[in-house]
C-alpha cells in the first residue's frame, strides 16, 4: 500500500511534468473507483492550468485555480507521466491529459480516488478533520504530548491515528517507535515529554529517510511502470519476526495491533 514517502515521491516526480501545464482534457475509463469520479470532470478541468502539485497526508492536490483535483492512490494505485497515444491497460482507469503529456494512474483494486473540489480544498470532507503533517511544524514533541495526555490506548495505535498525525502507517511506526526506543503497547498517556519528544524526531527521521530513499529512484521514474514496492528503507524491526536486534541481538518479536501486525525489539524498547 502506498504511504506517505511514496506518495511524497509521486508528487516530486509528476510536478515538473504538470507545472503549469494547461490541461486538454481527461478520459474516465472507470469511475468506480473508492468513490465515483465525478461526471463531468472532464469538461471541468479541460482550458484549467495546473498551478502547483501539492499533498496533504496522502491525497495529492493539483491545484488548478478554480479548485482542486484530489487524487489517492487507495491501496494498490499508482500515478506514472506517459506519453499521448500510449494505449491503457486494464487497469488504467483515468488519465489526465496535458498536451503530449498524460498523467496516469494505475489501480487494479480501485480503492484509489479522483474527486474534485471547487475552492478551498482543505474544506473538503476527506481532508478538514486531518491532524498535522509529520514533517511541518504543527506536528512536534509537544503537540504529541498535548495528544496523548487523555489517551490510554497503545502508542502505536495513537501515532497511527490521523487526527494525532497523519501519514505514520503500519511500517513507518513499528520502525519509528523502534529508534525512539519505546515499546509499542505503551498506553501513550504514559508517555513524558521527553519521550514524546524522542519518538516525534523519530517519525520525522523515518519518513525522511524513505523519501530520500523513494527519490533516489526518481530518475527511473516516467519510464517505470508506476508501481512501488515498500520503500527499501534497510528496516530495523518490520518484517524481521524472530530475527536479531540489529543492535542487542535479542530476536525480534511480532504481535497484533489494532489487527495489524507490530514488531519490535523487547530489550530496547521499554
Ligand atoms: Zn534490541
Amino acid at each position: 500500500m502506498p504511504e506517505l514517502p511514496e506518495v511524497e515521491v509521486t508528487r516530486r516526480g509528476i510536478e515538473p511534468h504538470l507545472l503549469g501545464r494547461a490541461i486538454t482534457g481527461a478520459t474516465v475509463r472507470n469511475a468506480g473507483m473508492r468513490w465515483p469520479i465525478p461526471r463531468g470532470l472532464p469538461k471541468t478541468l479541460t482550458g484549467l492550468t495546473v498551478r502547483a502539485v501539492k499533498r496533504r497526508a496522502k491525497y495529492l492536490l493539483l491545484d488548478c485555480g478554480s479548485g482542486h483535483l484530489i487524487l489517492h492512490l487507495g491501496m494498490s494505485g499508482s500515478l506514472r507521466i506517459t506519453a499521448r497515444g500510449e494505449p491503457a491497460a486494464y487497469h488504467d482507469h483515468f488519465d489526465l491529459e496535458l498536451g503530449d503529456t498524460v498523467l496516469r494512474l494505475t489501480d487494479p483494486r480501485r480503492f484509489g480516488a479522483v474527486l474534485w473540489k471547487r475552492g478551498a480544498v482543505l474544506e473538503h470532507k476527506l481532508l478538514r478533520d486531518l491532524g498535522p503533517e509529520p514533517l511541518e511544524t504543527g506536528f512536534s514533541g509537544a503537540s504529541l504530548f498535548a495528544e496523548t495526555r487523555k489517551r490510554s490506548a497503545a502508542i502505536k495505535n495513537v501515532i497511527m491515528d490521523s487526527h494525532v498525525v497523519v501519514g505514520v502507517g503500519n511500517i513507518y511506526a513499528s520502525e519509528s517507535l523502534f529508534l525512539a526506543g519505546v515499546n509499542p503497547k505503551t498506553p501513550a498517556q504514559r508517555l513524558g515529554r521527553e519521550r514524546c519528544e524522542k519518538l516525534a524526531a523519530a517519525i520525522r527521521s523515518v519518513l525522511t529517510k524513505a523519501i530520500r530513499a523513494g527519490g533516489s529512484s526518481l530518475r527511473n521514474y516516467v519510464q517505470s511502470d508506476g508501481s512501488f514496492g515498500c520503500f527499501q528503507i534497510e528496516c530495523a524491526v518490520y518484517d524481521r519476526a524472530g530475527k536479531p536486534c540489529r543492535m542487542c541481538g535479542t530476536p525480534i518479536r511480532q504481535i497484533v495491533q489494532g489487527q495489524r501486525s507490530t514488531y519490535y525489539c523487547t530489550h530496547c524498547q521499554r
